[in-house]
């Protein structure tokens, strides 16, 4: 196959021109940061994971009407899906303090928040993607206030249908992060939801022993950050033939040399 032309490699995915115009590759890596990008490792499986896992999630949103940058899973570690112009704003959906919300307000981890809260991030790593008010972004134009309307609804519709998906599941959302896109229809634009949605990028917490099941155990030193994944992804019912199959795929690829 001929090598596809790279559009960018973030931290935990690289995109790859996709082979319509319009669409991009997104290959899902194994390696984990936190901390703007501060603490460095792998996670082993995780792309793989994550690529089902957000597969998973994002088709089931579409079949509640939530508009996604997502067209199919091409293979274990690639999705293609539509290309977007990002909205330069981090969507953080809260039902349960947490992270930096705890950190910068004094209030407990795991205080339950009277209502979901919405946060937003101005997408800056050199500035370390910094907390900012709806009036920051209508100021400085990074999205406008129709985007901005669909964009907070969209979150909140989000958030209550994986709220309840994870519960089922014995699993509490504590929080989580979104990414918007704008597709360009005409003289048009809309917003749909874009990147991924992924233990990278949710707090998910087991209902009965609070124990954690996602990227805090990677940030805080935990430890079996892959078997919490993995855990994730069994009770959402992927993988039934066995999650072993991520780590015997990885070892085929690393004696392949790719
Ligand atoms: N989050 C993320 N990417 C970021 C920042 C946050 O995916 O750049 C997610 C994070 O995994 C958590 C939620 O957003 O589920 C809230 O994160 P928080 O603001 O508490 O930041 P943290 O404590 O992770 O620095």
């Amino acid at each position: 196959m001929s090598r596809r032309r790279q559009i960018y490699e973030g931290k935990a995915k690289i995109l790859y021109e996709g082979p319509e115009p319009g669409t991009i590759i997104q290959y899902f890596k194994d390696d984990a940061t936190a901390f703007n990008a501060e603490k460095k490792g792998t996670i082993n499986g995780k792309g793989v994971i994550n690529n089902r896992i957000s597969e998973h999630i994002f088709t089931l949103l579409g079949h509640i009407g939530i508009p996604t940058h997502f067209i199919r899973r091409l293979n274990m570690r690639e999705q293609l899906v539509k290309q977007v112009e990002i909205v330069p704003i981090e969507v953080i959906v809260r039902n349960v303090a947490a992270g930096s919300l705890s950190k910068r307000l004094g209030i407990e981890e795991g205080t339950p928040l009277p209502h979901t809260l919405l946060e937003y991030c101005y997408k800056d790593d050199a500035l370390g993607d910094p907390l900012v008010a709806e009036e920051h972004i209508a100021c400085f134009g990074w999205a406008s206030q129709e985007e901005m309307q669909d964009i907070s609804a969209m979150a909140i519709r989000i958030n209550d249908f994986m709220a309840g998906m994870f519960a089922g599941i014995g699993i509490r959302l504590v929080d989580f992060k979104l990414e918007f896109g704008r597709v360009f229809e005409g003289d048009f634009s809309r917003i749909i939801l874009a990147d991924e949605i992924s233990p990278d990028g949710c707090r998910l917490w087991d209902i009965k022993t609070d124990e954690k099941l996602d990227k805090d155990r990677f940030r805080r030193d935990l430890g079996g950050e892959a078997e919490a994944y993995q855990e994730v992804a069994r009770r959402l019912g992927l993988f039934p033939e066995g999650v072993s199959e991520v780590t015997d795929l990885n070892s085929e690829r690393k004696k392949r040399g790719k």
